[in-house]
Formats: C-alpha cells, structure tokens, sequence
C-alpha cells in the first residue's frame, strides 16, 4: 500500500504565480489534461498483446498514467495501441477503427510487426502500419517488455501536452491526412 508521501502529483505548467493565482496558457491545460487521461483501445492480433496485458496488470499498472480506462468503442478512446501482426486483409478494419475514433486521437505501433511488419516480410503481411493510418510513437522490440510500452506511452504523453489546441484544423495535419485519403 502506498504511503501518501508516496504519490507524485504531476508538474504544473509553465505559468504566471501570485498570491491566489496561477495563470498559464489553454494549450497547457489542456495538453496536461489529455497527456494524463488518454484512453487507450487495444488493438491487439497477436504476441505483443499478451505484453500490453501485463502492462495493463497490477506490476506495471498503467492506470499510473490515466490509462487504466480500456475502450473497446472507439468513439471512447484517444490513443490506439496496434499489437501485433496486421494481415493485409485486416489492414482496412484497422483504418476503419482509427476513422470512427473522434479527434484528437493518437497511434502507437507496438512491437516490430506493428511497426514494420517485423519478421513477417511475406506477401500477406502488412509492412508497417503507417502504410494506412498515421503513427505517432513506435515501440521497438519482438516483443517490447512491459517498461518499453510505459516508455512509449510517456513519449506519447510528452507529445500530447506539447500539443496545440489548433493542430488537428491546421493545414499540415489535413495534409497529413489527405496523405492517408482520410477526410
Ligand atoms: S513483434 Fe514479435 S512478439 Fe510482437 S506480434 Fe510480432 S512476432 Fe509477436
């Protein structure tokens, strides 16, 4: 059980401090926010899932990180965690799911199939999932342990506080998108 001198409380933003106040910018808030509340869908095919399982359990306990909260709707979920082998022929589902997630929302490959299709470099396996969604972080290894999920998952937190607010109606990112034939 946990002393409460035990717990850490997150860093406040940079920002502006008085007497009875704290001023900062929107974008920090909400990038803080949405760091430490991401809602992860497991998009799990194979091995790698099994890992994200034990990442999921008491040891490694994600809800450290706010992400305790599992969404298998992804309408409810931010953060797509792809484990495992995608078949070409589970290439478009994959797309379908990261189109129904409402924005903002963010891709981690986890694991070399995820990433590059890994040790499957055959006619049937997808080689890399960026070849149709847009990925943010990549979680080496085959598969990756526990801590390297955690330490994807924080990369992703330091993106998303870093975020701006405007980012997902700014030009680049609708390019981005267009990119994938996404609207
Ligand atoms: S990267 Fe390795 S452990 Fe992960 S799904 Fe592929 S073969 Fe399995």
């Amino acid at each position: 059980m946990s002393k409460s001198s035990d717990i850490k409380m997150v860093d406040a933003p940079a920002g502006v401090q008085g007497e009875g106040f704290f001023a900062t910018k929107l974008d920090e808030v909400v990038g803080l926010a949405r760091a430490n509340s991401l809602w992860p869908l497991p998009f799990a095919t194979s091995c790698c899932g099994i890992e994200f399982m034990a990442t999921m359990a008491s040891h490694y306990d994600v809800a450290r990180f706010g992400s305790e909260r599992m969404s298998f709707s992804p309408r409810q979920a931010d953060m797509l965690l792809v484990m495992g082998t995608i078949a070409k022929k589970m290439a478009p589902i994959l797309r379908q799911v990261y189109e129904q997630m409402s924005e903002p929302r963010w891709v981690i490959a986890v694991g070399a199939c995820a990433s590059s299709g890994g040790v499957f470099d055959t006619y049937s396996v997808l080689q890399g999932i960026d070849k149709v969604i847009p990925v943010d972080v990549y979680v080496p290894g085959c598969p990756p342990r526990p801590e390297q999920i955690l330490d994807g998952i924080m990369e992703l937190q330091e993106l998303v506080k870093s975020e701006s607010v405007r980012r997902r109606s700014s030009p680049e990112y609708k390019e981005l998108l267009a990119s994938y034939n996404i609207s």
